[in-house]
């Protein structure tokens, strides 16, 4: 039933921007405050800073599990369990299994949050810039199709993001990771300083730093002015922080936004399909279902930006069928879909260090150390493509003898007993853009507002596996001369799609032939669309994804608003 109370005029807007996520409120932000009335549709519930995030002063014995996920849900939601963040104080902010199924052709993690405000609240907030060496690497391993754009089309567009979001860091002058406009960095405790000087000093081409990463270290004027705080290093993130104190879009780009006077945000709100005008050859707005009536409406604006989050762009895109595109909108070359890729998380690597017994580092931190890509940079030295980046950290247990009781229990518990400091690392690998890599639709099953149920069909290939050996030589071999101990090394094996960095699919390139987007994010096929999430990586780096997808939001509603005023869409 379409809703014929209100009129066409009252359902058009300026811009239209689908989804409230990190990408989606950044263009938010950029298009309200350049003037634009803009509607922001999110398919999931309103969440509002402070008023929503109903766990973030809960004490750990408050919680009726202490923190942890009963049995029951666990068993109800086995993907979506696996992520190391859902447990009982933020598992509200995830998508459940059954209640938004998909098909996994081969088996796919995919770790979702529908809600305003997206996976922004419940990032990692790691934010690493990416470099030439990312936006070139295409073009010089000849691994996917060469990027429309190189480190410097978008480093002005990374500072102005920076600026506002909050980003603390070290400027560490390296080539591979450039260095931003940093708030002043967190601190490496001891052992972790100790591996910094001993990779500086015994491998030229290695460093570890601290991982920058989107948290109020000192707030600035600008921060201020959104009503944040500084981070209080409380570790509590992913429930929501009533400071405002790391990026979100709850606490920072939406009630910007709202400010401006210029935003309509409508929760609830599935977007169905963007419509194609045959006539005007542009897409002349959305379809829209209400997630809880299931009523139809449609909304009207001159540009379109689709930040639904990588894959769920893509089920947009095929889904909005028209004569002129049979094959989804925009999908002329018939990339759509393809050339998915993610990242490999699978190894790790922990060890002991004996030394710095003296020494103890108390209190939180929201972020640790960090060692940038190595493998690959200048040449190509292995025989894998591309390379990967890892975390370290470094941490030591109080340990305390409960077995006893009464006055002799009373003496352990005050005693602290300092056990040895562990060492861990993670990887974080470039995995490679292929065509067999995919998305569709499903022929037959739809969901609950009637899209088809998103098939997902990736995988790792032999370029995954030798990465990992690599990984597990190259840190034992760096911790072995550490002179850390008791070295493991695992293999997850987990399924793609864990490490929520999925990327690609509507993919940016120089020739319509070959790619869906042009080098300003806009559809090459039906010039008043942009996507500038996930889906329009071309490739995927080392770094994390998403200060990328910001700067790309913002660069391109410069664009979009420009060519808007020249009056070309
Ligand atoms: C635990 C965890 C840790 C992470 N750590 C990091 C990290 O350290 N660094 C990093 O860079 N990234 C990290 N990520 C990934 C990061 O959260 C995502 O890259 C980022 O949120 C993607 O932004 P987005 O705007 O594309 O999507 P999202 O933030 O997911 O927002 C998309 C929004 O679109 C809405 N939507 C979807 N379909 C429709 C539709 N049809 N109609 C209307 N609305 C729709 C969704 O409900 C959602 O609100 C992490 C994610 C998680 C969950």
């Amino acid at each position: 039933m379409f809703n014929i109370n209100d009129s066409v005029k009252e359902r058009t807007y300026d811009a239209i921007v689908i989804g409230s996520g990190i990408s989606g409120g950044w263009a938010a932000k950029e298009l309200t405050e350049k003037g634009l009335k803009t509607l922001v549709l999110e398919r999931g519930r309103n969440v509002q800073h402070l008023k929503d995030y109903p766990t973030t002063n809960m004490m750990p014995w408050e919680f009726p599990h202490r923190g942890q996920v009963p049995l029951a849900v666990t068993e109800e939601n086995p993907v979506v369990s696996r992520c190391y963040a859902f447990k009982e104080d933020a598992m509200h902010f995830f998508v459940k299994d059954k209640e938004h199924p998909y098909v996994q052709d081969k088996p796919f993690d995919w770790i979702r949050g529908y809600q305003v405000g997206g996976k922004s609240l419940l990032w990692a907030r790691q934010t690493q810039r990416w470099s030439d060496f990312d936006f070139e690497g295409p073009a010089r391993d000849g691994f996917a199709v060469d990027w429309p754009i190189r480190y410097k089309d978008l480093a002005p567009w990374y500072s102005h993001v920076e600026k506002f979001a909050g980003i603390s860091g070290n400027k560490d002058g390296l080539p591979q990771l450039p260095d931003g406009e940093f708030l002043p960095p967190l601190e490496l405790n001891d052992v972790e300083k100790y591996f910094k000087d001993f990779v500086g000093k015994n491998y030229k081409d290695r460093h570890v730093i601290f991982g920058r990463c989107a948290h109020l270290t000192e707030p600035k004027q600008i921060h201020l002015d959104q009503d944040r705080a500084q981070c209080q290093n409380r570790v509590l993130c992913q429930r929501g922080c009533p400071f405002g104190g790391y990026f979100s879009s709850n606490a920072s780009t939406l009630p910007w936004a709202a400010k401006t006077g210029n935003l309509t945000l409508r929760p609830d709100s599935v977007v169905q399909e963007i419509m194609y005008d045959e006539k005007l050859g542009k897409a002349s707005g959305v379809r829209v279902i209400d997630a809880n009536t299931k009523a139809v409406t449609e909304y009207f604006a001159s540009v379109i930006f689709v930040n639904a989050s990588a894959l769920n762009t893509n089920l947009l895109l095929l889904n909005s069928v028209s004569n002129r595109f049979p094959n989804g909108l925009g999908n002329d070359s018939g990339t759509l879909g393809k050339y998915v890729a993610f990242h490999n998380y699978r190894a790790r690597i922990s060890g002991i260090c004996h030394d710095y017994k003296d020494v103890y580092t108390e209190g939180r931190r929201p972020s640790s150390a960090y060692l940038p890509r190595f493998r690959n940079v200048y040449k190509q030295e292995t025989d894998f493509l591309r390379g990967y980046a890892a975390g370290f950290s470094a941490g030591r247990n109080t340990r305390r003898d409960t077995s006893g009781f009464g006055q002799g229990l009373k003496d352990e518990l005050m005693k602290k007993q300092l056990g040895d400091w562990h060492v861990g690392s993670h990887m974080m690998g470039e995995t490679i853009p292929k065509a067999s890599n995919f998305v569709a639709l499903d022929a037959s099953q739809k969901d609950a507002w009637g899209m088809p149920l998103l098939k997902v069909n990736i995988s790792y290939d032999d370029n995954d596996e030798k990465m990992v050996k690599d990984f597990h030589e190259q840190m034992t071999e760096m911790y072995t001369k550490a002179g850390f101990t008791d070295i493991k090394v695992t293999d997850s094996k987990q399924a793609p799609g864990l490490d929520i960095h999925e990327m690609g699919g509507a993919r940016m390139g120089h020739d319509p032939k070959t790619s869906m987007l042009n080098k300003w994010n806009q559809l090459h096929a039906c010039r008043n669309v942009f996507v500038t999430d996930g889906a329009c990586m071309t490739s995927t780096s080392t770094q994390n994804p998403s200060l990328t997808y910001m700067a790309l939001a913002a660069r391109a509603v410069d664009y979009a608003v420009e060519q808007l005023k020249k009056k070309e869409h």
